[in-house]
């Protein structure tokens, strides 16, 4: 069994796009990250610092917009337009969630598919669902994908079930999984006797939130296992696979934390890499 190191194939690509980065600059193109935060929800503070400070560690330009709760939606809008038209931005992320009596759904459509580095706009999951070579992926999912090709895990013609069908994590994953010609079963809440799937999964993705859903017994030997699940729980983090007695019967795995995890944010990065070369190449 060989457990996937997250934090290692984060820290390589961060070093690669430091790299791809400084030769970009060289020639005269940089990377600006434009993050929205409304509000003063603790969780999404961290989130954005990390956001920016990745950012800083790869040669990204960042600036973070800090609204007031009381932010109206023509407010928010007008920021988002300000730095659509701003051709120095090439990303622009709106930190969700935002505060009830804003409409985030409104304010995202507004970011075109060509700085959404996040990649839930209508544009990119169209993209991604048409397999277009251009889309901006969403991050986790992209994660786990990179994952996969740095292992060499081979995906063509492999069962695939992934578990959960959320617009940023199990949907996304499992078109792109089709896009790498696995055959995909998509399980959610309400899908019966859950392990009758598992059990044919060569390779298993949980994207569900609900400690250790996944057991030893309904998985087969040999699977392949990426558990984006974060669990608080008594202070500690845990993945939606119990890893201890899944880990027996796997071939490769994810732990949690370390697995998935360290992947989202470097995939932020990449993508707003990607947004500011405008690459041909942008493809899972
Ligand atoms: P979500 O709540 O939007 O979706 C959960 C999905 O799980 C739903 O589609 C639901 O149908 C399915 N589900 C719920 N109970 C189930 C059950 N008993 N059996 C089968 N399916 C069931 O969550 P999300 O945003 O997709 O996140 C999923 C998990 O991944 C969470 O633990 C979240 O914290 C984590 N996450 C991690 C990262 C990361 O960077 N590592 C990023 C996003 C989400």
């Amino acid at each position: 069994m060989q457990i996937i190191d997250g934090k290692l194939v984060s820290k390589t690509i961060r070093e690669e796009l430091k790299r791809k980065i400084e030769l970009a600059n060289s020639q005269g193109v940089s990377f600006k990250l434009t993050v929205i935060i409304v509000g003063n929800d603790p969780a999404s503070e961290i989130y954005v610092n990390n956001k920016a400070k990745g950012c800083a560690e790869v040669g990204i330009l960042s600036e973070t917009v800090k609204m007031p709760e009381s932010t109206t939606q023509a407010e928010l809008e007008s920021v988002i337009s300000d730095k659509v038209n701003d051709d120095s931005v090439t990303g622009i992320l709106v930190q969700l969630p935002l505060p009830k009596h804003l409409d985030s759904q409104s304010a995202l459509k507004l970011i075109p598919p060509e700085k959404d580095v996040d990649g839930f706009s209508d544009g990119n999951v169209g993209k991604l669902t048409l397999f277009k070579q251009d889309a901006l992926f969403s991050c986790t999912p992209f994660g786990m994908i990179k994952l996969l090709e740095y292992y060499n895990i081979p995906l063509c013609g492999k069962h695939a079930v992934v578990i959960g069908r959320s617009n940023i994590v199990g949907k996304p994953m499992s078109l792109m999984l089709l896009n790498k010609d696995c055959t995909v079963t998509v399980c959610h809440s309400r899908t019966p006797n859950l392990a009758d799937f598992t059990k044919n999964a060569d390779i298993l993705v949980c994207a569900v939130g609900k400690k250790h859903l996944i057991t030893a017994d309904m998985v087969k030997d040999g699977v392949v296992v990426l558990d984006a699940g974060i669990n608080r729980v008594d202070g500690k983090i845990y993945g939606d696979v119990d890893f201890d007695g899944v880990s027996q019967k796997a071939s490769y795995i994810t732990p949690v934390p370390g697995g998935v995890g360290p992947m989202t944010i470097t995939m932020l990065l990449y993508n707003t890499y990607l947004a500011g070369i405008n690459d041909e190449k942008r493809r899972v």
